[in-house]
């Protein structure tokens, strides 16, 4: 797919991995359709890509919420006249142990609501943003691409059982997808990145993060450019199809 005057989705748009993919994919000439919760960051990320040139426009909308996907969806098509690509790439974490041992006790530590909150965003918004995707790009003939953000974490890591079970989840997605809509020329598949220092990441304790740099073969973290090219090489690449790409400085946890 060349870039450019393609209409591309990026969920979680306004800050951290998805400004970054926006403003690469912007240097390539393609249009921005950016959603997320929160309508400063996406008015900051729409003023970036506009500077270079590229038409782009921000959508508050909850990936975790059917109707808002919907409606996003159906705007983007509405604004622009087609839908080539989706990035899936809003995510949260609500880390915490399983269980604990207190006093002798096994107690509960992660929570319903901690499960639920990271189900309904990573897996949950993401199937939705995936589903209304293909539906688009099927109904337009775009011969589109869907690019599902894993991590790491995707095969299990301390202190984030729900978070890896989304991360693996939306893998398996990608896979799941790229054999049943190869058949209409719509493609999908996945990055999972290390460490990469956007809020997410650098909210940590420093000695947390040094910890975690020293323990990464590359001894340092990511850069949320290294995987926005990497989103620029799944959607250009007709031949990448149902794989993950790792993109971790050599991190296997
Ligand atoms: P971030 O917290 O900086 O940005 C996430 C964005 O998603 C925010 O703008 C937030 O408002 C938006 N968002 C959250 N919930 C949403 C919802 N329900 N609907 C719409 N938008 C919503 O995070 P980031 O570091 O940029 O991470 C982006 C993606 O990359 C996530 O899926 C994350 O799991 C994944 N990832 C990040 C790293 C890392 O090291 N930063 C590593 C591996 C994977």
């Amino acid at each position: 797919m060349e870039l450019k005057d393609k209409v591309i989705v990026i969920t979680g748009g306004g800050r951290g991995l998805g400004r970054s993919m926006a403003l690469e994919l912007a240097g390539h000439g393609a249009k921005l359709a950016l959603a997320d919760l929160n309508a400063e960051d996406l008015d900051v990320t729409v003023g970036l890509c506009m500077e270079k040139g590229v038409e782009a426009r921000g959508y508050i909308a909850n990936v975790a919420d059917e109707a808002s996907v919907e409606k996003l969806f159906d705007d983007v098509v509405a604004d622009f006249g087609t839908l080539h690509g989706l990035v899936n790439n809003a995510g949260i974490t609500r880390d915490g142990l399983f269980i604990k041992v207190k006093d002798g006790k096994v107690v509960k530590k992660m929570s319903m609501d901690q499960w639920n909150l990271v189900m309904d965003v990573n897996l949950t918004g993401t199937f939705l943003c995936g589903r209304e995707a293909a539906i688009k790009m099927i109904e337009t003939g775009s011969q589109g691409c869907i690019v599902n953000i894993s991590s790491v974490s995707r095969s299990g890591n301390m202190g984030q059982t729900n978070y890896t079970a989304t991360k693996a989840g939306v893998q398996a997605m990608a896979v799941t997808w790229a054999k049943e809509l190869a058949r209409y020329g719509v493609r999908a598949a996945s990055i999972a990145p290390g460490y990469i220092g956007t809020e997410m990441v650098l909210s940590m304790k420093p000695e947390a993060l040094e910890k975690i740099a020293a323990g990464i073969p590359a001894k340092r973290l990511g850069t949320p450019e290294e995987i926005a090219k990497t989103v620029t090489f799944i959607l250009e690449n007709d031949y990448v199809n149902g794989r993950c790409i790792e993109v971790d400085g050599a991190l296997r946890i």
